[in-house]
């Protein structure tokens, strides 16, 4: 084991999702990082282990990386956990697994638990393709402008919420996306109040208003992807296009229609916006 980091997931809130190996790694490393050492050494008691555990978080993981570099070179092990779930996944890590990479240290992947795929695996949502967004930005504003920016996304969209804010999101979300978008809350998952609650945006904002439980814990919330725009709307967009170069407008939506099998008089309407006459 000796010169390696681990980076290994720990439960996110059902201590039985620790894993052999974890439990392994974990026991025989000769140091633990960890984002906050009083929660991770409840853990660790818990499983009987007693390894030296250091600090590492956002606030101070720069400072941090050199010290732990010059450990592993000096051939000691290191796992780096965080609170819940996996590492580096909305939680610290990236700048020490970087620079471990960067000198040469090899960096060793203990998987297991993280919200964004437990939730992924029982929203009934396209998982071929999805987007982790992770937290939006607290504040309204900068929340509505990242939404408005992912409306038109076509893959499933994840994001992380804390309690607190749950009611806000949802509601930006079908404000951005319209209430008929569907999609699904997943809360307090691998816990004794688990819930996963499906349907429309707007039937998402009257269940968590109907009960003040349902507002409490740790949230993903995954959203369907946008619709496909209507087939071959660019095309015949490009077709009218033309023929107004050669045609008034009246002539260009019946060629148009000819062409492309669509209704002639919405052809026209849209013929008439692209001239500029309407
Ligand atoms: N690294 C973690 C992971 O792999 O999932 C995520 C850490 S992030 C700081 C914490 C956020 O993850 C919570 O605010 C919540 O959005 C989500 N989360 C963590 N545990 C959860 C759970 N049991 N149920 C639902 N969401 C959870």
């Amino acid at each position: 084991m000796s010169g390696q980091l681990f980076v290994v997931a720990t439960p996110i809130g059902n201590l039985g999702d620790l894993s052999p190996r974890a439990r392994e790694t974990l026991a025989a490393v000769d140091l633990i990082a960890a984002e906050d050492t009083r929660h991770s050494r409840r853990l660790l008691e818990h499983f009987g282990i007693h390894r030296p555990l250091l600090a590492l978080h956002e606030h101070n993981e720069r400072e941090r990386c050199e010290g732990l570099i010059g450990r592993l070179q000096a051939g000691e092990s290191v796992a780096l956990i965080s609170d819940a779930g996996t590492p580096l996944i909305s939680d610290p890590g990236y700048r020490l697994v970087r620079a471990a990479r960067e000198a040469g240290v090899p960096v060793v992947p203990i998987p297991g638990p993280s919200a964004l795929i437990a939730a992924l695996s029982v929203a009934g949502l396209p998982t071929d393709r999805f987007v982790f967004e992770g937290f939006l930005p607290a504040k309204g504003q900068a929340r509505r402008n990242r939404l408005r920016a992912l409306a038109d996304e076509p893959r499933t969209l994840v994001f992380y919420e804390a309690g607190h804010r749950i009611e806000a999101m949802l509601a930006d979300l079908a404000a951005s996306f319209g209430g008929g978008r569907e999609a699904v809350v997943a809360r307090e998952l691998t816990k004794q109040f688990e819930q996963i609650e499906g349907g429309p945006l707007d039937h998402l904002r009257e269940w968590l208003a109907a009960d003040e439980r349902h507002r409490r814990g740790e949230f993903v919330v995954l959203v369907a992807g946008a619709p496909p725009r209507e087939a071959g709307a660019g095309e015949t967009r490009r077709v009218l296009e033309i023929l107004l170069r050669e045609l008034p407008v009246k002539r260009a939506a019946a060629v148009a229609a000819e062409l492309t099998g669509q209704r002639r008089n919405e052809l026209y309407r849209l013929a008439l916006t692209l001239s500029g006459g309407d």
